[in-house]
């Protein structure tokens, strides 16, 4: 499958046209940004290993029964998936507590929740990704229903039983994630983007090490060898 037009250049993503009007092709870059794009870098290899991580973990979905938008891994940073309607709410699933959460309600830094905690972010790079609830996303239109509301979160717990569990048999804490979902082209709810240390946070469960972005947030260094950590681990 070739390149066409390019549709959308995001931060971590160029995003091509194909022949096939229902297929794009994600292209991942190996740049980096944080902090609502204020700290900017690259990392060569970044880009591979978050596509190669996104296409086990989407693999892994699709057999247990999880729709997605991945089709098939083309090349080492390109990625063939299906085109969808993109819903601008960034769903954030929390097993322990840090990041935002620890900093905007004082939740000690480390502490595993009572439960999993699923929030929603309005996907809006101006306003700085603002915390939602379900009538904001009602008003503002980003979903139609609250009926699809109530499918994403299901669906975005349903994601964190496989990938906990999963995880912690590679002998890491999947301590939050972000995920994305979209409309395919018969209007189902479909998970879309891409799942890798880019938008998760992984700590070794005997270290604490941190094996995701937050190397790169806190300036701790090692990133490479963290995602490739990551990676192996996710293979072996
Ligand atoms: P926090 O809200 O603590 O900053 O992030 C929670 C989780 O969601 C982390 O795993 C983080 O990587 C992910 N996340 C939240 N917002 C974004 C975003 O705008 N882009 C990316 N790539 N990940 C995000």
């Amino acid at each position: 499958m070739e390149k066409t037009n390019l549709l959308y250049e995001g931060k971590a993503k160029k995003i091509w046209e194909t022949k096939d009007p229902d297929l794009l092709i994600s292209e991942f870059k190996d740049d980096l940004t944080a902090f609502n794009g204020e700290k900017k870098s690259s990392e060569e290899g970044k880009g591979a290993l978050n596509n190669k991580i996104s296409t086990e973990l989407f693999k892994l979905l699709n057999n247990k029964g999880i729709p997605t938008h991945f089709v098939e891994i083309l090349d080492d940073n390109n990625m063939l998936h299906k085109r969808c309607e993109v819903i601008l709410i960034e769903v954030i699933v929390r097993n322990i507590a840090t990041g935002s959460l620890s900093k905007n309600l004082g939740i000690e830094d480390g502490k595993t929740l009572p439960f999993t905690l699923v929030e929603f972010d309005y996907k809006n790079d101006e306003l700085g990704d603002p915390k939602l609830n379900d009538q904001h996303a009602l008003i503002l239109e980003l979903v139609q229903y609250q009926d699809e509301l109530d499918k994403i979160r299901r669906v975005a717990r349903e994601i964190n039983d496989i990938l906990k569990p999963f995880f912690k048999t590679k002998g890491l804490n999947l301590v939050d994630f972000k995920l994305e979902f979209g409309y395919d082209k018969d209007r189902n709810i479909i998970l879309i983007d891409e799942i890798s240390p880019d938008n998760c946070r992984f700590w070794d469960i005997n270290s604490g090490q941190k094996l995701d972005k937050d190397r790169f947030r806190q300036g701790l260094g090692g990133l490479k060898v963290a995602y490739e950590e990551v990676l192996n681990r996710i293979l072996n």
